[in-house]
């Protein structure tokens, strides 16, 4: 039994005051919703207020990007050590990351070890891009990413993780990917393979959500199926209405 979990990735949106507004607006539709962990991962500035906002409320918070290293000669990095007693969750290896600044899957897997270091629940986000997929390379590109991202992980008994199915063509298009292809995508690659590394049992207790265009009308097809744990929304997690719909279709489940 895994519980839903609903990502918002708000990207490069929304300074403090912005963020204050729109968790504020958001607060009374997701707080009374039972059976889903509903996560908000702002920008670094806004971390610290959306923390103090969400003290109490059971929404947990996590960052967009964390740099490996503890602390040291790092100019602009953030460290798991200034996350860990703000954030539960962190995104790594979205494809705007790894796109936009060149991380590769060796800078992912140093950030996936560093985070469960610091029990903070990596969401790792693996996807190809249109020209992968039309090559009929996907696959290949998700197996990679995994065992790359997974290599030498060692989860403790307080570690969770979360994998992020992602195709890069779907992010920010509106063109989301089908349900049937992603539960397919979910079923026959990213569990085996992650059961492969990692064990069966925490193959099949670890989340994976959808990512790509997921708004308040495509959601509930997409958590109607087994293998989809939820999503991680990006465009449709800055309006208030959609993220709150997205949310609710996903307790439902
Ligand atoms: C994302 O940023 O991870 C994402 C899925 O974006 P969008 O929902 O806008 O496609």
């Amino acid at each position: 039994m895994r519980t839903p979990l609903v990502a918002g990735n708000w990207k490069l949106n929304k300074n403090v005051p912005e963020s204050c507004r729109l968790v504020t607006d958001m607060l009374p539709g997701l707080q009374s919703l039972p059976g889903v962990d509903i996560v908000l991962c702002p920008p670094f500035t806004s971390l610290m207020v959306v923390s103090i906002l969400l003290e109490g409320t059971g929404i947990y918070l996590g960052a967009q990007n964390m740099y490996w290293e503890k602390e040291g000669a790092y100019t602009g990095e953030i460290s798991p050590l200034m996350l860990k007693d703000l954030c539960q969750f962190v995104i790594l290896g979205h494809s705007e990351r790894r796109k936009y600044f060149n991380e590769a899957d060796q800078d992912v897997n140093q950030k996936v070890k560093s985070a469960l270091g610091h029990n903070l629940t990596p969401i790792i986000c693996v996807g190809e891009t249109l020209e992968e997929n039309e090559a009929g390379r996907a696959t290949e590109v998700i197996i990679r990413q995994i065992k790359a991202g997974l290599a030498d992980v060692i989860l403790s008994d307080r570690n969770q993780l979360v994998i992020a199915y992602e195709p890069v063509w779907a992010i920010g298009t509106g063109r989301a990917a089908t349900a049937d292809g992603v539960e397919l995508i979910i079923r026959n690659v990213i569990r085996p393979v992650t059961a492969g590394i990692l064990g069966e049992s925490i193959a099949q207790a670890m989340r994976v959500l959808y990512g790509g265009s997921v708004n308040a009308g495509n959601a509930a097809e997409f958590f109607q199926k087994p293998e989809v744990d939820g999503a991680l929304v990006g465009g449709a997690s800055l309006k208030v209405e959609d993220f709150v719909r997205i949310a609710q279709f996903a307790s439902q489940k």
